[in-house]
């Protein structure tokens, strides 16, 4: 992992005035995976004239152990959850997918409706997990949803939403083909670009926190500050960066 900061804290290019403002989307297998992966680079992004919409892609319905919560309960807790810490950052808007939590597979379906979402946001950038680990730093598994997530929204950017003969009854349902420019992988060991987060990571936790089915404690607001912070004292978000086209 690099802990530099020379892959600098603002976009690309900046938007020039009256332009199109430049559009992120972030493609999450779980309530609570984007905000995990990119909340400090959505809101400082935001900040500086971006606009940043989530979808996630499943339900959530198997993320507790409280037994007083049914599944049902779970998935409408959860996406307020994700509502209002995609609120607190200034993500513009939410989109759920629903499917089942922990059954998410990479198949035709799944891909054209991540397809139909980047037809209709047109994002130049695209941030989600990583679709090749299965094991990683020896220590822990990539969920299979995030892998399923991670593969179809990359497979998404290219090729399919870009030909027009790929899911074209989108096309004559009026969406145009669409080029993404640069997709952004989170918690990947091969990261090459680094967001200096310092100045949201206090809005991050408080995104977290607002997982309330999800997290709480001291302790785990101590564990994530460790492992986003670098010798230097700052907070990172990580990425694989893939430009694409260039
Ligand atoms: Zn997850």
């Amino acid at each position: 992992m690099t802990s530099s900061l020379e892959g600098l804290a603002r976009p690309v290019e900046q938007t020039p005035e009256g332009a199109e403002p430049r559009r992120a989307l972030v493609i999450a297998a779980h309530p609570d995976d984007a905000d995990f992966g990119c909340a400090g680079t959505a809101h400082l992004w935001t900040q500086q004239g971006w606009e940043f919409y989530y979808l996630v892609c499943t339900n959530g319905a198997k993320g507790s152990d409280d037994e007083s919560l049914t599944p049902a309960d779970l998935v409408r807790l959860r996406h307020e959850e994700q509502r209002e810490a995609a609120a607190l950052l200034g993500v513009k808007d939410v989109f759920f997918l629903d499917y089942e939590d922990g059954e998410l597979t990479s198949n035709r379906a799944f891909l054209g409706d991540v397809v139909r979402y980047i037809r209709m946001i047109r994002p130049s950038a695209v941030f989600t997990h990583d679709p090749e680990a299965v094991i990683v730093r020896d220590s822990f598994i990539n969920h299979s949803d995030h892998r399923a997530a991670g593969l179809t929204a990359v497979d998404a950017v290219y090729p399919a939403a870009r030909d027009r003969l790929n899911f074209p009854e989108q096309i004559a349902a009026g969406l145009q083909p669409h080029k993404v420019s640069a997709i952004y992988i989170w918690g990947s060991e091969r990261a090459n670009f680094s967001v200096d987060i310092t100045d949201a990571v206090e809005l991050k936790v408080r995104a977290l926190l607002l997982h309330r089915t999800q997290f709480s404690g001291e302790d785990f607001i101590r564990f994530v500050l460790e492992r986003w912070r670098n010798e230097e004292g700052r907070y990172l978000e990580s990425f694989r960066r893939v430009l694409m086209w260039a």
